[in-house]
């Protein structure tokens, strides 16, 4: 199951992910935690990548396609994997299907979590993650039992800095002019599927998983 989830940031595909790594044991591929990876080991991609994380800009191409080509090459991902926030340009889904190709590999099916740009802003400035496992909470919608504090393994939750209303009001401009293309590009490939995703986050799982096993 080689699966590429979409939408807008905030629409819930990080969420999302985690349940579906759970239902089909496969890994999540995230650019975005990738990333903020790198700026957490301080390497020279961190550094540079920051610079436009905290824009709200995209990363360039060149470097985001690089780190992803190298961890779809991995052999964890013969079996599968959940691609999540990349391709976000039409030059990186270009990019996707050569590495595709060149692995023998293909999409199975692209998912589009569908959630209006009304909802982005409160769900992204909610948003709290945990520092240990990276599990992913909302103050309102979504929030620890302990304020604060994971459920799953009792550390701190964060705030990342790029979830702000000024940010975000970027990182959407961003979305319409350069990743919203993509979904035309993927209903002519005839991979595509969209998700209510104003539905609870139960829900939204439940028409995930019974897409993918239609
Ligand atoms: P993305 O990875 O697409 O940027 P996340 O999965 O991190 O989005 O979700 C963004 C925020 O919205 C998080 O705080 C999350 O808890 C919350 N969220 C996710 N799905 C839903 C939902 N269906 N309804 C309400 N809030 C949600
Ligand atoms: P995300 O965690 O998906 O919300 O991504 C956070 C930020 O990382 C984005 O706002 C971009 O600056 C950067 N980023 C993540 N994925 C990509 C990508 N595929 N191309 C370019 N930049 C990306």
């Amino acid at each position: 199951m080689h699966i590429l989830l979409m939408g807008p940031p905030g629409a819930g595909k990080g969420t999302q992910a985690a349940e579906l790594v759970k239902a089909f044991q496969i890994p999540h591929i995230s650019t975005g935690d990738m990333f903020r990876a790198a700026i957490k080991e301080g390497t020279e991609m961190g550094k540079q990548a920051k610079s436009y994380i905290d824009k709200g800009q995209l990363v360039p191409d060149e470097v985001t396609i690089g780190i992803v080509r190298d961890r779809l090459g991995q052999d964890d991902c013969k079996k599968g994997f959940i691609l999540d926030g990349f391709p976000r340009t039409v030059e990186q889904a270009d990019a996707l299907t050569g590495i595709l190709k060149d692995l023998g590999l293909s999409l199975t099916r692209v998912l589009n979590i569908n959630v209006p740009a009304s909802d982005l802003i409160e769900r992204a400035v909610g948003r709290r993650i945990c520092k240990k496992c990276g599990a992913t909470y909302h103050t309102k919608f979504n929030p620890p039992k302990k304020e604060g504090i994971c459920d799953e393994c009792g550390s701190e939750l964060f705030q990342r800095a790029d979830d702000n209303a000024e940010t975000m009001k970027n990182r959407l401009s961003v979305y319409e002019a350069s990743t919203k293309p993509l979904i035309d590009y993927y209903k002519k490939a005839g991979l595509y599927t969209e998700v209510d995703g104003r539905q609870a986050i139960d829900k939204v799982t439940a028409d995930l998983i019974k897409v993918l096993q239609g």
